[in-house]
């Protein structure tokens, strides 16, 4: 059993240890992903969108970040892929600075946003030339097995797909890359269920052989707890959880608002989807609480800091 601090958000105002089995072999894990005091801000006078956050995520596992609109979860992956530059701070890929180098940062990643982003034109077949000609180490034989097995056709234009198979698509590409590090800013949203599940099951066993490391950004709270290792609740501009999801779940625990509760363990007290005032509170051990109820709870507590503010 391993001890390790973490913070609970960017600004260090409430450290905090947990104890995490997890966590074991964290001493001589690599990081995938660094973010050190990062802050963006677009414009002069607004609020920033990211402010002064902390992030280690080690090599392998599916880190799950969630967070309402408007967060900064794409501005966070468009820091890792260089396509925006840190207002002040940094962040590292494999130890490698995008805003320094972002052609090898790139190198590293795949990625797949919110929209496919495929070419309406293009039939599968022709994005996977494309990916091999562009990227040396494309692994074009996997990538079409990949199609292969899920019955989606190479040979039509991807327009003709449905978006389920769109996604596919673009995750048979992100994959075929090899690339150590996987970045998904919301690729389901806009998928059903069942096309959610197949996109993230085929995602979770594509990963789970080898230590690829991803972070999958998604406001579906429901859907992750299946697939991932970790999560990250970014409230606007800062990071309220970054724990397992075991430590999540089985770290907090829900009460009535009623109850006294010692301030450090309070997370926040809110009104829940069922109309009723309740607390969630630090309790190890208790395991009761849901991820949802974890999420919304530290949500709560980045509104309620903000009105305090
Ligand atoms: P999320 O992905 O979590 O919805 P974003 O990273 O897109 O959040 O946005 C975070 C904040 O930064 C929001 O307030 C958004 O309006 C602002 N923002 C994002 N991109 C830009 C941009 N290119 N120019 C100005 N403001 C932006
Ligand atoms: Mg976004």
């Amino acid at each position: 059993m391993g001890i390790i601090p973490f913070r609970i958000d960017g600004r260090g105002s409430h450290d905090c240890v947990v104890i995490d089995d997890a966590h074991v072999t964290s001493a001589h894990a690599t990081t995938a992903l660094r973010a050190q005091n990062l802050s963006k801000r677009y414009r002069r006078g607004r609020p920033p969108a990211l402010d002064r956050i902390d992030l280690d995520i080690t090599t392998g596992g599916i880190t799950a970040l969630v967070g309402p609109n408007g967060a900064g979860k794409s501005t966070l992956i468009r820091c890792f892929l260089g396509f925006e530059r840190p207002t002040a701070g940094f962040v590292t890929v494999d130890g490698i600075d995008p805003a320094r180098d972002r052609a090898k940062a790139l190198s590293r990643i795949g990625y797949v946003g919110q929209d496919a982003g495929l070419y309406r034109q293009l039939t599968a077949d022709e994005h996977l030339d494309l990916a091999a000609a562009l990227r040396p180490r494309f692994d074009r034989v996997a990538a079409a097995e990949r199609l292969e097995v899920q019955g989606i056709s190479r040979s039509v234009p991807t327009t003709e797909l449905s978006g389920g198979q769109q996604a596919q698509v673009a995750l048979s590409l992100a994959l075929g890359t090899r690339a150590p590090v996987l970045m998904l800013d919301e690729p389901v949203a806009r998928l059903d269920p069942l096309a959610r599940l197949a996109f993230l099951t085929t995602l979770r066993d594509a990963v789970r052989t080898d230590l690829t490391t991803v972070l999958l950004a998604s406001h579906i709270i429901g859907d992750l707890v299946a697939v991932s290792d970790s999560l990250i609740v970014l409230a606007p501009g800062a990071v309220m959880f970054h724990g397992t999801i075991e430590a999540a779940t089985t770290g907090h625990a829900v009460v009535a608002a009623s109850e006294e509760i010692p301030p450090d363990d309070l997370v926040a007290t809110y009104t829940g989807l069922t109309g009723k005032r309740m607390s969630l509170v630090r309790r190890p051990g208790t395991g009761d609480a849901t991820l949802d109820d974890v999420v919304l709870g530290y949500l709560a507590a980045a509104n309620a800091e903000r009105t305090a503010a």
